[in-house]
């Protein structure tokens, strides 16, 4: 049985995967499927992160803000799918906004969200953040390795850096993340091991007016890298979701689990013509985008084109795709399943507060 490793970038934008600005990422992605067309669910983190480890999207697992809404376990998470296969499990996160108190902790043998040491807290405009940095967080997923040799095992390494607040400017710290990536890449038993790199969402840097994220829908920060290791011949031309993602690695590992995705969930091999893909934000005016074949419907009544965010005028042409995007989000937003909102102490709330995700 393989062992499996998935990190996570928070933050990091496809684009920014350079020989330049994260050499080492871009060394390892070129023994790996780069898949070009991969989006997110949500440009919000714990949401994201919820799709990415159940395969469903924000309307169906509840969680569709961070910091207020709890995974209540509705469907099985791919940690908990491992855990009944008898893997080890074990996640190192490095932001208060996956605490182990929202939910994504089931499965986990080890669930390590200690932000409470001295080291952990970065300082911007005299605020301290709780987040671990990319130093410690590779220390600690290599000693975890060191360990846990016997046996097939599972590790979400989360990393945090490029998320504001930026030790002077974002490119800097897609650097330093990635000199400390460098280090766990090299020392991952390739032979035995199925790795897995994505974003959760990218960082808007000015580009259609928007900073950071999760307000927008536009490519720079709902196109996110993914890059997935050994090569599985997936089809590179085409739109996917990161809801596909677990179908795609219990594909890969060969396990047939009663899972109950939606019914267009594929893996990175299949294609579906008909399918559309969702993405939303709900974190201050909810909007919702529809991906169809070259087209992004975002419902504030645009179209723009898939690849370059390109505002397409939208003539006679193309009111029957507005019109049948527009249906298809309602039903979406129909399909909504209950959230469960819960309170969190309030420590976490100024802290999440410092990371400008409440009120
Ligand atoms: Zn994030």
């Amino acid at each position: 049985m393989k062992n499996l490793i998935i990190i996570t970038l928070d933050t990091f934008r496809r684009d920014h995967l350079t020989r330049q600005i994260t050499p080492n990422l871009w060394k390892f992605s070129k023994m790996c499927d780069n898949f070009p067309n991969v989006f997110t669910t949500s440009p919000i983190t714990m949401p994201a992160h919820v799709s990415l480890f159940t395969g469903h999207y924000p309307n169906r697992t509840g969680v569709r803000k961070n910091g207020c809404h709890y995974y209540d376990g509705r469907y099985p998470t791919l940690a908990e799918v491992l855990q009944d296969k008898n893997y080890y499990t074990h996640a190192i996160i490095s932001s208060i906004i996956l605490e182990k108190q929202f939910g994504l902790d089931r499965g986990f043998t080890t669930y390590d969200d200690d932000f409470n040491g001295k080291k952990r807290r970065k300082k911007w405009f005299g605020k301290r953040f709780w987040v671990r940095r990319a130093k410690e967080t590779t220390d600690l997923a290599l000693k975890a390795m060191r360990r846990h040799k016997y046996g097939p095992s599972f590790y979400w390494i989360h990393y945090f850096d490029c998320h504001i607040p930026y030790h002077r400017n974002y490119n800097n710290e897609c650097r330093y993340m990635d000199e400390h990536l460098g280090r766990l890449l090299a020392k991952i038993n390739l032979k035995k091991t199925i790795v897995i790199i994505v974003a959760d969402h990218g960082e808007g840097l000015g580009e259609h007016k928007e900073r950071y994220h999760g307000t927008k829908l536009f490519n720079t920060t709902v196109n996110v890298p993914l890059l997935i290791y050994p090569k599985i011949n997936g089809r590179l031309d085409y739109s996917y979701s990161i809801t596909d993602i677990m179908p795609t690695i219990l594909s890969i590992l060969d396990m047939k689990y009663p899972l109950h995705y939606d019914e267009e969930n594929i893996t990175f091999h299949e294609v579906i013509n008909t399918r559309s893909i969702f993405i939303e934000t709900l974190h201050k005016n909810p909007l919702y985008a529809c991906i169809f074949k070259n087209i992004k419907y975002i419902s504030n009544e645009k179209l723009y084109e898939r690849w370059n965010d390109n505002l397409i005028v939208a003539g006679v042409d193309y009111k029957e795709i507005i019109s049948e995007k527009q249906k298809q989000i309602k039903k979406y937003k129909e399909n909504a399943l209950p959230i469960i909102k819960i309170n969190v102490d309030q420590v976490i709330v100024d802290r999440l507060k410092n990371l400008g995700y409440m009120e």
